[in-house]
């Protein structure tokens, strides 16, 4: 077989990549974390200091990865990147912070995840840029303090109720990301527009900010599949094509896809509204809870379907109206 030379690799990763604004002034929206952001890099360049540890807390695709890559080229640091997953035992993290660079950003995506034993040797870690190494087993076990680079890190998380205490007290600034409105993300999409070399309307445009969860890769991901309706199709990316692509793929015209309407249709007729309990109602949409609380659940509390209460998750009056399923209430008479 001989390979076409003209058929391009996936573009779509190296794309994501690409989109990635380089600078904090780049960066669409978060105005009051970038803001914060600012003050903590400056203050730490005009002291010749690494700057404080960061924690990022939200939602997938709102910018957390992104912001990590800003914070090491504003303040002209290499940036190491890791995972909670990929860090399951201690040594894994000593191999990580023993080899650090002086002022280095390390990047934590999910931190929640990480191995406990790895928690607690991060707590001396950020305090006081030194590790305890533990060698030998059982009676013989000793431990050897070793110093390592002062660094910069970065941690991210989608839950930062489930980080303990003394890890949380140890980021000396904390940022909560929020959902996009639809104006910065139309910016996000005009951007990415011009670097797809698409022609697409304002009007095709606002119809995907309107439709993307509040949430700059889904934004992102939504134009790449217009663009490709258009293309097949041989016709413009014009408001029609983005509502006939999004129809394609699920999304309604609020946004939602199959597995936010999925959490949704279960919680108003199964359990009749609720309240129902995150594990029964992850078990009925066949999802992991966490995917449930993390992904599904914050965007539909926020756009006012879902209510979160001790008992139980909660459909709204308005999740009644959209979903078109009489309210239990007003058919009590
Ligand atoms: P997270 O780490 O929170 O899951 P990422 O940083 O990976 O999110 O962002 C996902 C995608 O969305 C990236 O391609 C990035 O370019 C884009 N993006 C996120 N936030 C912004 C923003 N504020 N401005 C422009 N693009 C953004």
């Amino acid at each position: 077989v001989v390979a076409n030379p003209a058929v391009q690799p996936d573009a779509e990763l190296a794309f994501e990549g690409a989109l990635r604004p380089k600078s904090l002034d780049e960066f669409v929206g978060q105005q009051k974390v970038r803001g914060q952001l600012q003050l903590l890099l400056r203050a730490a360049a005009m002291q010749n200091r690494t700057a404080d540890h960061i924690l990022l807390a939200g939602p997938p695709g709102l910018g957390k990865t992104t912001l990590a890559m800003i914070v090491a080229h504003e303040s002209n640091r290499p940036l190491r990147m890791s995972s909670g997953p990929a860090i399951q035992h201690a040594g894994d993290l000593a191999a990580v912070l023993s080899s650090l660079l002086p002022g280095e950003v390390l990047f934590i995506d999910e931190i929640h995840r990480m191995a406990r034993s790895a928690e607690e040797m991060l707590y001396l870690a950020m305090e006081d840029f030194r590790i305890d190494i533990m060698v030998g087993k059982g009676a013989g076990a000793t431990s050897i303090p070793l110093d390592i680079a002062p660094f910069t890190l970065v941690g991210a998380t989608t839950r930062s109720g489930l980080l303990p205490n003394p890890l949380r007290d140890r980021f000396g600034f904390t940022a909560h990301l929020e959902f996009y409105d639809e104006p910065e993300l139309e910016q996000v999409l005009v951007r990415a527009a011009v670097m797809l070399d698409l022609e697409i309307g304002r009007d095709a445009i606002a119809e995907i900010a309107g439709r993307c969860r509040g949430t700059p890769r889904i934004a992102n991901r939504l134009l790449r599949r217009v663009r490709d309706f258009a293309l097949v199709n041989d016709i413009p990316a014009s408001r029609d094509a983005v509502r006939a692509a999004l129809e394609l793929y699920d999304v309604d015209e609020r946004g939602l896809d199959r597995l936010d309407r999925a959490v949704m249709q279960t919680v108003l007729t199964r359990f009749d509204g609720g309240p129902v309990g995150l594990s029964t109602l992850a078990v009925s949409v066949g999802e992991e809870a966490e995917t449930v609380e993390s992904v599904v659940e914050p965007f539909l509390v926020r756009i006012g379907l879902l209510s979160r209460t001790p008992r139980g998750r909660v459909a709204t009056r308005a999740a009644w109206e959209h979903f078109g399923v009489a309210d239990r209430n007003s058919t009590l008479f």
